[in-house]
């Protein structure tokens, strides 16, 4: 990827990050402290996609910084790759809350919540357009594959996702978190599965798809 293609990338994140945070289409737009929008490299081949930012991640405008957020970098570490070198962000961009006694509590985003920011979603898929996006527990699988996708059953099998990027489904880290024993030992298994498929997907060359090395049209162009 050339510096050039890189800035350009950049640019139009920032361009992104400043549109989403200046969205009040739902009341979490009001609501939250913080946008987070997402972050990571923008020429990543990974990108990660969560539900939507908790207490932790609204307060520092960036995603999966909690407990959730160093398993995930965990998992990364497990496949060779740090946090940096892949993009993440979640469904919604706003920390979704009710009023609970000791302040906001976290909620799911709502349908139409999610719906709302799927053009954000969207557009930062199409600036990065990595050769594989990695839904991170249910919602965000949904989000991508339709209401009926069941994690327990179709986590780790590599779908057909925006732009034709390859997509597979795996669980949510803070899933993994809330295990114990035997459970945990299963799900960690699964997960480490669905990890090494990822790592293998993206050692494979680029096969044209949205991960093919943009056309060199100048070569052919006028003055060629
Ligand atoms: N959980 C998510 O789904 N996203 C975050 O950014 C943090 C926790």
């Amino acid at each position: 990827m050339s510096l050039a293609e890189r800035a350009a990338r950049e640019r139009l994140l920032e361009k992104a990050k400043a549109s989403a945070n200046a969205c009040r289409l739902c009341r979490m737009g009001s609501e939250r402290r913080n946008n987070v929008y997402g972050e990571g490299d923008p020429c990543a081949r990974l990108m990660l996609v969560g539900e939507g930012p908790g207490e932790t991640e609204d307060l520092t405008g960036r995603p999966f910084v909690g407990r959730s957020g160093q398993l995930l970098e965990k998992m990364l570490g497990a496949i060779g790759l740090a946090r940096e070198d892949v993009y993440i962000c979640n469904t919604v961009k706003c920390r979704p809350t009710d009023p609970g006694p000791r302040g906001p509590k976290n909620r799911a985003p709502e349908p139409a919540e999610m719906a709302n920011c799927r053009p954000y979603l969207d557009e930062q898929i199409d600036i990065i357009r990595p050769a594989v996006i990695l839904a991170l527990g249910a919602p965000a699988a949904k989000s991508f594959l339709g209401k009926d996708f069941q994690i327990t059953k179709q986590r780790g099998r590599w779908f057909e996702g925006p732009l034709g990027i390859a997509l597979m489904a795996t669980f949510h880290p803070a899933y993994v978190l809330r295990q114990t024993g035997g459970e945990l030992e299963g799900v960690k298994r699964m997960v480490w599965a669905d990890l090494k498929a990822v790592r293998d997907r993206l050692a494979e060359p680029p096969t044209g798809g949205a991960d093919a090395a943009p056309e060199q049209v100048g070569l052919f162009g006028e003055g060629a």
